[in-house]
């Protein structure tokens, strides 16, 4: 599926982060201090570009994006422009921004680790999760549907019980996210994805086994690749350059200045789509963003099980959740209070708040 155009944009429009999740390189990497926020003249230019080139959704991130002080119009440019916008948000600076970005993101993420208010805070660094809670009041109150983020580690895996739970009285998708090592503490034994492949159907729950596959798999094979990403997504910094083959390992970095149509049709351009998944530092990679999108350019057993994780996905948040809000079946308390009723139900099982 070589001829496929490229799926994804991958804009990080800030590298500055208000969180301090152990598991992330960006808030205490050198390379990202002193840093300025991308520019919203540089956005236009660059989406209008990537529209040419057939780019379907538009992922801003970061850092936190919410900490652009100008992200509502740049989520408006993208859907002007007929993109499908996805977000991530520790939710720190949500209830504060939810008005203004209101409708503009398709694809809402609160990152959401443990109901375990302890854990989630040792987890994100800060306190944050009262400030999740009140996201998720928020949002519900707005009509929006954010999906719950789960990063899942062998110290947090024992949180799909309390989480899956939770999702399903509020009727929004647990989107279970295997953390990717990066050489710290924070991985998934292979024990732990079989634990949590027993939760694959249960209502609202979003497991993409290729990911699981992936891992079993050893990872990227650098002799014969699985990685697409260079054909599949696109990549901008926030001072503007496209970075090559992808962030975690950019060895390239080249200066946009409102050429990304040129850059995308350039023999360089070309040679890195040949080398993608080849380098040394591809060997054993296992990093989600990439993968996700790069299943879909090879029809293969990750292509098939990463569509069926994305017909599940449809299915609750446009059917199952229809008739769930039909019947009555939702609980639309504050987050908080079922967070509370969950613990109380299981108080045998030694989950504790
Ligand atoms: S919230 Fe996201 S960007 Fe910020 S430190 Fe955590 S993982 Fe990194
Ligand atoms: S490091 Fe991973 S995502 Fe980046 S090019 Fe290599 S295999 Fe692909």
């Amino acid at each position: 599926m070589a001829f496929f155009p490229p799926l994804l944009l991958h804009y990080y429009i800030t590298y500055h982060c208000n969180c301090r999740c152990p598991f992330c390189d960006i808030w205490h990497s050198k390379l990202y201090s002193n840093t300025t926020n991308t520019r919203v003249n540089d956005v236009k230019q660059n989406l209008i570009q990537a529209k040419k080139l057939g780019v379907k959704f538009v992922d801003f991130t970061g850092g936190e994006p919410l900490l652009h002080p100008k992200i509502n119009i740049l989520l408006k440019i993208a859907k002007e422009l007929g993109f499908r916008t996805s977000l991530t948000t520790n939710c720190l600076l949500y209830p504060q921004k939810a008005e203004t970005i209101k409708g503009l993101v398709d694809f809402l993420h609160f990152s959401l680790d443990s109901l375990n208010k302890i854990q989630h805070d040792d987890l994100r660094g800060k306190n944050v999760f009262n400030k999740v809670m009140h996201s998720i009041d928020t949002a519900r109150t707005l009509g929006e549907s954010p999906d719950l983020l789960y990063t899942v580690t062998d110290q947090n895996v024992d949180q799909i019980i309390p989480l899956s739970e939770f999702a399903k009285r509020l009727g929004l998708i647990l989107i279970v996210n295997p953390v990717f090592s990066n050489g710290n503490r924070h991985t998934v034994s292979f024990k732990n994805l079989k634990f949590l492949e027993k939760y694959q159907f249960k209502p609202y729950v979003y497991i993409n086994r290729a990911f699981h596959r992936l891992r079993k798999n050893g990872g990227n094979r650098k002799k014969n690749p699985r990685c697409r990403v260079v054909s599949s997504t696109l990549v901008i910094s926030p001072d503007n350059y496209l970075l090559l083959p992808c962030f975690h390992f950019n060895n390239k970095k080249i200066v946009i200045k409102n050429s990304l149509l040129k850059i995308y049709n350039s023999q360089e351009f070309k040679e890195y789509k040949h080398k993608q998944g080849r380098f040394d530092f591809c060997a054993n990679c296992v990093l989600n963003c990439y993968f996700d999108p790069s299943f879909v350019y090879k029809c293969d057993a990750y292509f098939f099980e990463s569509l069926q994780a994305k017909v599940q996905y449809i299915y609750y948040k446009h059917i199952k959740k229809k008739f769930d809000v039909l019947f009555g079946r939702l609980d639309y308390r504050p987050a908080l209070e079922i967070v509370k009723e969950i613990y109380k139900e299981n108080d045998t099982s030694g989950l504790s708040l």
